[in-house]
């Protein structure tokens, strides 16, 4: 390839173009694939809903976005002129610095002339006959392609809730997926923020200094611990770069590819003052060292785990000082780590300020959303601004809003109905030359996510490779292959409390019909042993797959 032979023969009359390899998302995943794809001399055409690449970065620009991995460990690792050219100014980088450093990766390696921006993909079907997918864009534009690649995030979804009213309220009102190019005005306002997740707890820690008054509606309180972020000096900084072989290669060891590795030890072969003095050690530490690098079984063992969670619940009383307002924001139905934990920064000490406020949604629901605010079973609330921090229809949510027809016309979303059924977490039966980067089932949701990207994108590779050389237009994953792969994400699943309890992690968001069931959608044996997964279905030759 390129396949000349597939360019001349498939250009037909009633579609604009045709490629070797088409990517769905021009974010973190889909710009490396396409620098990987290019390199291969395939034909590669990007579509991408956003106007400008980054993904994740380029949508999330509300106040206070910012990485909770360490920056150096997130940006790419493929270029050591990249490497050595970029200093990250932060340990934990802000929302704008990212997709600074997301653009003049574009720039560098020539990304954009591939890829087509403003450009929503709303459907891709698979035709037996030609072997090639048809993709169909919002404006009803359609390609061909002989590949077809996902890279459209497990959080990339938004979802409003689901209240009556949302489209009634006057004032400004915003979801943070969705936050405006312009700056936004907080002085004086009266602010509501719905939704205490990772990014509401961004949110809320910094519009609480700017805003007139702020009031926070909780349904579920988070385990949120310190970020400890600080600027990066001139000497880290070549730390930094002198270190980055080293770092890379304990990134690939550790469980989620991050520089926190678990405690071998387990919370009771210590004693008591020894448990307290490491527990207290790492919540002065940034980072999630206090999540990955705990005692080994504080997220298997339920009575660690509350051992844990009570000394976090101790840290809030100490933090914030209305007693009644602290018991509302300890969590008292999951444990620590038990759900993706927001990392913060002077949250508790928000609603020591006398103009924030919060309401527990469980004991005053809110019935609906006015027009000048929101009305909850006791109250009725006047605001200038609405933010809802509501999260996403994660994971599969994606793959849901676009209308993918593999085989025999049948749906994916039809296919994953009861759950997500995958090889890998890369590819679905039935779903021939169609690749999943971040898929469910896959390791990278539970991943510092760019390391994952890479290792699916350069598996991806591999395979866009075989098939270039041997002359491959068609692979699949065996049914078999799917149902033993499936069935393997269920048995590491076991026994982890992270798989028990309600969250995006576990397929669960009120706000969408259907989504009241737990499912296993993430790999949970850990970023190494999934790699080595993958690369023993590679070096032999592909074998649990069908390729013609
Ligand atoms: P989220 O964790 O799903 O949180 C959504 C919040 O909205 C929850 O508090 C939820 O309450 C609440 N909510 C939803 N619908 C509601 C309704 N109808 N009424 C009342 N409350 C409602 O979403 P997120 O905060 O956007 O975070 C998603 C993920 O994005 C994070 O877990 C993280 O992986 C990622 N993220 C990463 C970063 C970073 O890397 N720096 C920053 C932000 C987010 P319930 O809990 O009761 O459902």
């Amino acid at each position: 390839m390129p396949d000349t032979q597939l360019a001349a023969a498939d250009l037909d009359a009633t579609t604009n173009k045709t490629y070797d390899t088409i990517i769905i998302g021009a974010g973190i995943a889909g710009m490396y694939q396409l620098y990987r794809l290019r390199e291969l001399g395939l034909s590669v055409r990007v579509f991408e809903t956003g106007s400008g690449v980054g993904g994740t970065w380029y949508w999330n620009r509300y106040p206070g976005a910012r990485f909770d991995s360490e920056s150096y460990t997130y940006g790419y690792s493929f270029s050591e002129a990249l490497l050595e050219e970029w200093n990250w100014s932060e340990h934990f980088a802000p929302q704008t610095e990212t997709l600074r450093y997301l653009n003049h990766v574009a720039d560098r390696f020539d990304l954009r002339r591939n890829i087509q921006f403003d450009s929503r993909v709303s459907a891709a079907t698979f035709d037996e006959t030609a072997r090639r997918w048809e993709v169909t864009l919002d404006n009803g534009e359609r390609f061909l392609t002989r590949f077809l690649i996902t890279a459209i995030g497990p959080l990339s979804a938004d979802t409003l809730p689901r209240i009556l009213g949302v489209s009634s309220f006057r004032g400004q009102s915003f979801h943070t997926y969705r936050w405006p190019h312009e700056a936004v005005d907080f002085a004086g306002k009266r602010v509501a923020v719905i939704g205490t997740g990772a990014t509401g707890v961004q949110v809320i820690q910094t519009i609480a200094p700017l805003v007139g008054q702020l009031t926070v509606f909780q349904r579920t309180p988070n385990w949120c611990t310190p970020l400890h972020n600080r600027k990066i000096t001139e000497e880290e900084q070549k730390k930094i770069k002198a270190g980055y072989p080293a770092m890379f290669e304990l990134l690939r060891r550790t469980p989620g590819c991050y520089i926190h590795n678990t405690d071998p030890r387990g919370t009771f072969e210590v004693t008591e003052e020894e448990r307290e003095a490491f527990w207290e050690k790492l919540y002065s530490e940034p980072g999630f060292a206090i999540w990955m690098a705990n005692f080994r079984d504080v997220l298997t063992d339920p009575k660690a785990n509350t051992l844990f969670s009570d000394f976090i619940a101790r840290k809030i009383r100490q933090r914030v000082k209305d007693p009644k307002v602290a018991e509302m924001l300890i969590p008292k139905c999951h444990g620590f780590g038990t759900r993706r934990v927001p990392q913060e920064t002077h949250y508790f000490e928000a609603y020591n300020l006398p103009h924030v406020r919060l309401v527990d949604t469980r004991k005053t629901s809110i019935e609906r959303i006015t027009e000048t605010g929101i009305k909850t079973s006791d109250a009725e609330y006047e605001f200038d601004m609405i933010i809802y921090a509501t999260g996403f229809d994660a994971i599969t949510g994606a793959f849901d809003r676009i209308e993918f027809r593999g085989t025999g016309g049948r749906r994916l979303k039809d296919h994953w109905a009861e759950g997500p059924k995958t090889f890998l977490g890369l590819m679905s039966a039935g779903f021939p030359n169609m690749l999943t980067i971040v898929g469910p089932h896959n390791a990278s949701t539970r991943c510092n996510i760019p390391r994952c990207i890479e290792q699916n994108v350069d598996w991806i590779t591999g395979l866009m490779r075989a098939a270039r050389d041997r002359g491959i237009t068609r692979f699949d994953a065996t049914p078999e292959a799917e149902t033993e792969w499936s069935r393997h994400i269920e048995e590491l699943a076991d026994g982890m409390l992270y798989t028990q309890v309600d969250s995006w992690a576990t397929g669960i968001n009120s706000n969408v019909e259907g989504k009241t069931v737990r499912r296993i959608l993430q790999y949970q044996g850990g970023a190494p042993a999934y790699r080595e997964r993958c690369d023993a279905v590679a070096a032999a030759g592909y074998a649990s797959m069908v390729l013609t």
